[in-house]
């Protein structure tokens, strides 16, 4: 199946492989836990705001991942 590129926006030939990359996330902060040993710690992660499909040309250039958004799971300590 062909796809266009969203960075240089040409259309690509079929059996080209696509890559995804992303582009903006949003970082998450999870509900305090308490871990095996009793400390408590707070989980962060990310999560995908914005991808970009892109040819293996585009591929190879650099891309910057920005952080657009902040999540906080609120949660009970117990
Ligand atoms: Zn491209």
């Amino acid at each position: 199946m062909s796809f266009r590129c969203q960075k240089c926006n040409e259309v690509q030939v079929d059996g080209t492989k696509e890559t995804k990359v992303v582009t903006e996330v949003r970082k998450v902060i999870y509900p305090t836990v308490k871990d095996s040993y009793g400390k408590y710690r707070t989980p962060e992660g990310f999560e995908t705001v914005k991808e970009l499909t892109v040819c293996p040309e585009c591929a190879t250039h650099k891309f910057t991942t920005t952080i657009v958004d902040l999540k906080v799971i609120e949660g009970e300590v117990e």
